[in-house]
């Protein structure tokens, strides 16, 4: 019997899946830095634009080295189908527009990213789309938002910056009933820990800019469902509108994946050490993660997540003390990025989410207090001694 994929493990997966050799046999996977294809013939080109023969056409349509990264990708996340975008926002905002025009309405968390939430209320509206925010561990507020109209909704779990857990099945379901499209935005989670298809939602956007890439060095995203969805409603969007993935960073990516799951494990680890650490402090008000009991949502996080992940949040108190902590520390970075090998905290009031309405920003309980961070690669010794030194100094 030939191995099949689908049946691997998710490490083989990632170094193996979609595997394609040329002629050489080269063992790291090959990077095809051409914007266009030849054809043998006149008519094998008409053949290759009409569909009848498979090949590439244009790099914005499709590249062989992009070609391995979406059949990778799409293996691990247990998908038909996945489309490589240029950074996570384009995946984002294709993953909506390709579900809605004129008149239609989606529902979403209100706890977003921040672009994500702009896309929702500055850009959609221009073109007639507009959004309901409800609080999203709440089934109920979901199923109170729909409207005849609505064609799709959005969440991320676990949330930036608080990592607050939606019941995706839950939705899913409310969803379904609605008659519209639920889009996961997983980055947290990473597919190493979540697999929001399998519980019912019908996108799955990354940015791969995060833990696949997680050597911090290019931007990616992608989108992914089935091969009926992502055929109709984004195939020719994709196309035509340009947010192609660079081959480059398709490379690069490709070979983020390859360590993403060893990765992934170590920093979580890890980050349920530091997180230990930062409840044990007296300086610390509050912790949030989803590694630990205490989370709010521990029930829904044991149903639909098989890891916590390496982000972690706290509360000190106040605007003050969360800059002396963040100035007092001298391994991790000053930085607003996250699922890095480097391990970084922000303060989400004055950076990532500055321009969230401040009453916004407090419904979602994010006062100036809180602290988020992404831990890394580095030794968890270290880490707790420069976080603990650090909140001494808070
Ligand atoms: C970073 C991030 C994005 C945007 O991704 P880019 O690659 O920066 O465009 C979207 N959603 C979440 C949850 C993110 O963390």
């Amino acid at each position: 019997m030939a191995e099949d994929p689908q049946d691997w493990e998710i490490e083989t997966q990632a170094v193996r899946g979609g595997l394609a050799r040329t002629p050489y046999g080269e063992i790291s996977e090959a990077l095809f830095l051409t914007q266009s294809f030849a054809y043998e013939s006149a008519e094998a080109a008409d053949r290759r634009f009409s569909g009848e023969e498979p090949g590439f056409i244009y790099q914005r349509f499709g590249n062989p080295t992009t070609d391995i990264f979406e059949r990778r990708l799409a293996l691990i996340e247990g998908a038909e189908a996945c489309r490589a975008t240029a950074s996570g926002m384009a995946a984002v905002q294709l993953s909506l527009m390709g579900l809605v025009r004129a008149g239609d309405h989606i529902v979403a968390g209100r706890a977003l990213f921040g672009s994500c939430r702009w896309i929702l209320s500055e850009w959609m509206p221009r073109f007639g789309v507009e959004t309901t925010y409800v609080d999203a561990t709440d089934l109920s507020a979901w199923k109170n938002a729909v409207r005849p109209n609505t064609r799709a909704f959005l969440i991320e779990s676990p949330a930036n910056p608080l990592l607050e857990v939606t019941d995706i099945a839950g939705v899913a379901q409310i969803a379904r009933e609605a008659g519209a499209k639920l889009v996961v935005d997983n980055v947290f989670a990473t597919p190493v820990f979540q697999k929001p298809l399998a519980l019912g939602a019908d996108v799955v956007v990354y940015s791969a800019t995060k833990h696949i890439d997680g050597q911090g060095r290019v931007l990616g995203g992608a989108i992914l469902g089935s091969a009926e969805l992502i055929t109709e409603a984004y195939k020719d969007m994709h196309r035509h509108t340009g947010p192609a993935l660079s081959p480059f960073n398709a490379w690069v990516l490709l070979k983020g994946l390859e360590t993403m799951d060893l990765r992934v494990r170590r920093q979580t680890e890890t980050a349920a050490t530091v997180a230990d650490a930062v409840a044990a402090h007296a300086k610390a008000r509050q912790v949030v993660y989803c590694g630990r009991d205490d989370h709010p949502q521990a029930a829904v996080i044991a149903r639909q997540m098989s890891g916590g992940g390496n982000v972690i949040a706290f509360d000190l108190g106040s605007r003050e003390a969360a800059w002396r902590f963040l100035d007092a520390l001298e391994i991790v970075d000053i930085s607003n990025n996250l699922g890095d090998a480097k391990s970084m905290a922000t303060h989400p009031s004055t950076t990532t989410h500055r321009s969230m309405p401040e009453a916004e920003r407090e419904a979602i309980g994010l006062t100036q207090g809180w602290v988020r961070m992404s831990v890394g690669l580095e030794g968890a010794r270290d880490l707790v001694r420069d976080v603990t030194r650090a909140l001494d100094r808070a």
